[in-house]
């Protein structure tokens, strides 16, 4: 639906004046900077870092084909899962759609914002239930948060469900595609100016192999990313992490290889778990993790546990009794468990 950004804001995000940085009130290129209280002796990381990150963001909008304007860099994707439920959601008036099972970030940051979550659930094939997501949603309701390829399920969802939500709701839906290299399908980007109502999450963290920077990336219209960019800590990316992140964004040959090993071994490990005496499932996966339904998975997660193996046991979670997800490792690491779990 063609929203009215401006009326789902919350008042106090829309009348607010925000900081404004040294790096703000002057930009260019000057020989003296006295403006920032920093310390003037060299050293390489004396000075603050860009506020807007334009550099980095230049070099994500030609990979992505998605205008600068229309990106935000977060400290990891949590920063803007964060901000759109502090931008949007007014606590304890507002609420936010989460299908389960997902990602918990969305719970845990709704929850910190005193936001009301209305938990519906996927369906048993961990897609979208259209008329519980259409029956939750209420006047009050801002945001959908859809996770695609989902987490820890594994698949991703159905896109005609996904644009027919994006068509009907009075609101914001967020599709995170923290997966996306992981599949052979172009996600949401594409449709960033189709829908004025989406906004797109990706990350460095999983195909690219730099959890450890935090870097998160969110993409929307002009209108939402302003929002962001008014309400986030000034410099919230560190010169660290922009360098790194720009030189590693070169390396796009690098990180297909990644993806291609990873996928290939997705499928030999679900081969292989299949012909295990102990798995009863092993869940279709677009991602680089696959949910494996086992005869008792905190036995079973244990045992890995006494021989140095972490998996996620997500039993406790809504429709996946006694299901572990197990991340691809590499050969070696993925033969490792194998034949672990062989011997259970
Ligand atoms: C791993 C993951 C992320 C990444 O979060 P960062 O904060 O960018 O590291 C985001 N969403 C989902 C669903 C994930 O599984």
């Amino acid at each position: 639906m063609l929203v009215d950004v401006n009326s789902l804001v919350r008042k106090n995000v829309l009348k607010l004046k925000p900081y404004s940085s040294a790096r703000d009130d002057f930009k260019g290129n000057a020989s003296v900077f006295l403006d920032a209280n920093e310390n003037p002796y060299p050293s390489l990381f004396n000075r603050y870092p860009d506020p807007h990150q334009l550099k980095l963001k230049e070099k994500i909008s030609r990979i992505k084909g998605v205008k600068s304007e229309q990106i935000f860099l977060g400290n990891g994707s949590d920063e803007p899962i964060d901000l759109l439920i502090r931008a949007f959601c007014e606590p304890g008036v507002d609420n936010v759609i989460i299908p389960q099972p997902t990602y918990g970030m969305y719970t845990v940051s709704a929850d910190i914002n005193a936001v009301e979550i209305k938990t519906i659930n996927l369906t048993s094939d961990f897609d979208i239930d259209l008329a519980a997501t259409e029956g939750a949603w209420d006047e009050k309701s801002k945001l959908l948060f859809l996770c695609s390829p989902n987490n820890p399920s594994g698949n991703l969802l159905t896109k005609d469900k996904i644009e027919s939500l994006l068509k009907k709701l009075s609101g914001i839906v967020i599709v995170d595609e923290a997966y996306i290299d992981f599949t052979d399908y172009p996600g949401f980007l594409p449709l960033l100016n189709k829908y004025n109502n989406l906004v797109v999450l990706q990350t460095l963290s999983k195909a690219w192999g730099l959890a450890g920077i935090r870097l998160g990336m969110c993409f929307s219209n002009v209108e939402i990313i302003k929002i962001l960019n008014k309400i986030k800590s000034p410099y919230n990316i560190n010169i660290l992490t922009q360098d790194v992140a720009e030189k590693s964004l070169n390396e796009i040959e690098q990180k297909n290889n990644w993806v291609k090993e990873i996928k290939v071994q997705r499928e030999f490990l679900r081969n292989e778990l299949t012909k295990i005496r102990i798995v009863e499932k092993v869940y279709p996966s677009d991602a680089n993790f696959l949910l494996t339904r086992v005869k008792n998975a905190s036995a079973t997660y244990k045992l890995l546990v006494a021989k140095g193996i972490i998996t996620r046991d997500r039993s406790n979670v809504v429709l996946c009794d006694n299901c572990l997800r197990i991340t691809v490792g590499t050969p070696d690491e993925n033969q490792v468990l194998l034949n672990e779990l062989k011997k259970a």
